[in-house]
C-alpha cells in the first residue's frame, strides 16, 4: 500500500469500506488516494463533542466519502441505498445530535461526563454551566436539566422556524426540511375554520362582523390524560394498542390537529385548515390582539401521556422522544402559518369557564411546560389576558394544578387589572364587571361563529 497522510485508523477503515462501492480496480485506487491524502479537516469549539458521538459524530466525514464515491459510480447503476441513507441521515443531523444528545443524558452518571465537556465548550451558555454540576440521583433535577440541555442544544444548533419545508411527501407521510416526520394515514377533515380577531385595548373595538380569518394563528398544546401504560420493552404491544386507540378516538371526536404518540411518532388528524374540538372555552392574547375559543384559530397538538403537577417531563408524562417530535413539529407550523412564539402556548393556561367566570376549567399544562425544549419561551411569564382585559378569576383548585403558587404571569394581570380600575377610579370588583361586559360582546360574536359551525356538524354527512 502506498504511503498517506491520514492514519487515524477508524477513518481509514470507513473510506476502506466505502472504496468497496466502486467495482473499478483504477477508479477504486484513485479514490483511495483522494480520500486519505485529503487533509483532516479541522474541528473546532463546540462542533468537537459531536465527533465524540459514536456513528453520528463521522456523519460529516461520512457525507463527504459519499459525494467522492458516487462520482466514481457508473451513472446508469445509481446511488446504493446505503448510501443515500448516509446522505439522508447527515442531511438530518442537526435532530440527530439533539436525540444522540438526550439519548446521552438518559443514561444519569455517564451523561455527567458529557455534560461536562459540554460545559466546557459552551462558555457563553449559563444553563450549560450549571448543567455540569447536575447532581443524576434526583430525578426530578435530572429531567428538568435534560430540559434546559435540549433548549441549550437548540439554540447553539439553531431550527429557525422560517426556513422549514416540506422535503418529501409519500404514502402515508410527509417529511419536512428539519427533520420532522408527519405521519398523515389517520387524517380527517372537519369544520372550516372562521374567527374574529379581538383588540385587547381597554376600548375594546369590536371587530367588523365581516372581518372573518380562517388560517390558523396559534397553537395549544394539551396532553391526552388517557390510561398510560409503563414505558417499558415489556409493554410494546400494550403501547401501540393504547396509542391508537387514542388516534382512532381523537379522529373520530375530531379532538386534535395532531397526536404526538410516546414514540414521539407524530399523526396529523384534523388537517390545519379545519377546528378540531380542542380547546372548548378558552381566551388567548397575543400583543395587542386577543383570541376566544380557540379550537377555531389555533392549531390543536395533544401528548399522548398524563399531566401531574411539578412531573410534566418524565417516562410516563411526556418522554424525550414526543419533545424531539414537538419542537420540529413547532418549527413546521409556525414556519407554515407565520405564527408567533407568544402564540404558543398550553391548555391549562387559556381554559375559561364563562358560567363562573372561573380560569381553568381544563388544567392541563397550566406549570411545567416545556417551553424552553420546544424553542418557545416560557409562557407562565406572559400576562393572562382572561384576568386582565376581562375579569377572569380563579379559585384554589387552578393554583393547585400550577402547584400552588401564582406563577408570574398570573400576578402581573393582577397588578395590571388593579392599575386599569385604579386609573378609573374604580375599585378591582367594579372594574372586573366593565371587563365582563366587554368579554360577553366578544364572546357573543364568536359563539355565534361557533354555533353554525355546530349546525352544519349535525347535518348529515355526505
Ligand atoms: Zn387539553
Amino acid at each position: 500500500m502506498p504511503e498517506f497522510n491520514r492514519k487515524d485508523p477508524t477513518y481509514t477503515r470507513t473510506v476502506d469500506r466505502y472504496s468497496r462501492y466502486i467495482s473499478s480496480p483504477g477508479k477504486r485506487l484513485k479514490f483511495l488516494r483522494a480520500m486519505l491524502n485529503a487533509p483532516k479537516e479541522p474541528v473546532r469549539g463546540w462542533r468537537l463533542w459531536l465527533t465524540r458521538i459514536p456513528f453520528l459524530g463521522s456523519l460529516r466525514e461520512r457525507a463527504a466519502l459519499v459525494v467522492e464515491v458516487s462520482r466514481y459510480l457508473p451513472v446508469e447503476n445509481g446511488i446504493p441505498p446505503a448510501l443515500r441513507l448516509t446522505a439522508l441521515l447527515y442531511r438530518m443531523r442537526v435532530a440527530l445530535y439533539a436525540a444522540a444528545f438526550l439519548f446521552a443524558f438518559s443514561f444519569g452518571a455517564g451523561a455527567v461526563y458529557v455534560i461536562g465537556r459540554i460545559s466546557s465548550v459552551f462558555s457563553v451558555s449559563t444553563e450549560a454551566k450549571e448543567m455540569g454540576s447536575a447532581r443524576p440521583e434526583s430525578g426530578k433535577l435530572a429531567n428538568m436539566d435534560a430540559v434546559d440541555a435540549i433548549s441549550a442544544v437548540g439554540s447553539k444548533a439553531g431550527l429557525p422556524p422560517e426556513k422549514v419545508w416540506l422535503a418529501e411527501s409519500g404514502g402515508g407521510y410527509e417529511f419536512y426540511s428539519n427533520g420532522a416526520r408527519i405521519l398523515t394515514e389517520m387524517e380527517t377533515a372537519g369544520d372550516a375554520r372562521r374567527f374574529y380577531q379581538f383588540d385587547a385595548d381597554p376600548a375594546h373595538e369590536l371587530p367588523s362582523a365581516s372581518a372573518i380569518m380562517s388560517k390558523p394563528v396559534g397553537i395549544v398544546f394539551h396532553i391526552s390524560e388517557s390510561d398510560i401504560v409503563p414505558f417499558t420493552d415489556r409493554n410494546n404491544s400494550s403501547l401501540k394498542h393504547a396509542s391508537r386507540g387514542l388516534l382512532e378516538y381523537s379522529r373520530d371526536h375530531r379532538l386534535y390537529n395532531y397526536v404526538i404518540d410516546r414514540f414521539g411518532r407524530t399523526y396529523r388528524v384534523v388537517r390545519d385548515e379545519f377546528a378540531a374540538s380542542h380547546a372548548g372555552n378558552s381566551l388567548w392574547g397575543v400583543g395587542k390582539n386577543v383570541y376566544i375559543s380557540l379550537s377555531a384559530s389555533f392549531i390543536g397538538v395533544c401528548f399522548e401521556g398524563k399531566y401531574e403537577p411539578g412531573q410534566a417531563v418524565g417516562p410516563d408524562a411526556i418522554n424525550e422522544p414526543q419533545i424531539i417530535a414537538a419542537r420540529m413539529l413547532t418549527a413546521v407550523l409556525r414556519s407554515k402559518y407565520g405564527i408567533e412564539d407568544a402564540a404558543c402556548v398550553t391548555h391549562g393556561l387559556v381554559s375559561i369557564n364563562p358560567s363562573n367566570k372561573l380560569m381553568g376549567y381544563h388544567t392541563d399544562w397550566v406549570a411545567g411546560f416545556p417551553f424552553e425544549a420546544m424553542g418557545l419561551t416560557n409562557k407562565s411569564a406572559s400576562e393572562l389576558a382572561a384576568v386582565s382585559k376581562f375579569g377572569f378569576t380563579y379559585d384554589q383548585a387552578y393554583l393547585a394544578a400550577a402547584g400552588g403558587t401564582r406563577w408570574p404571569g398570573l400576578q402581573q394581570a393582577e397588578s395590571r387589572l388593579k392599575e386599569s380600575a385604579a386609573k378609573k377610579g374604580l375599585n378591582v370588583e367594579q372594574e372586573r364587571v366593565v371587563l365582563w361586559s366587554n368579554f360577553q360582546r366578544a364572546y357573543g360574536m364568536q359563539h355565534s361563529l361557533d354555533k353554525e359551525r355546530t349546525r352544519m356538524e349535525s347535518e348529515p354527512a355526505e
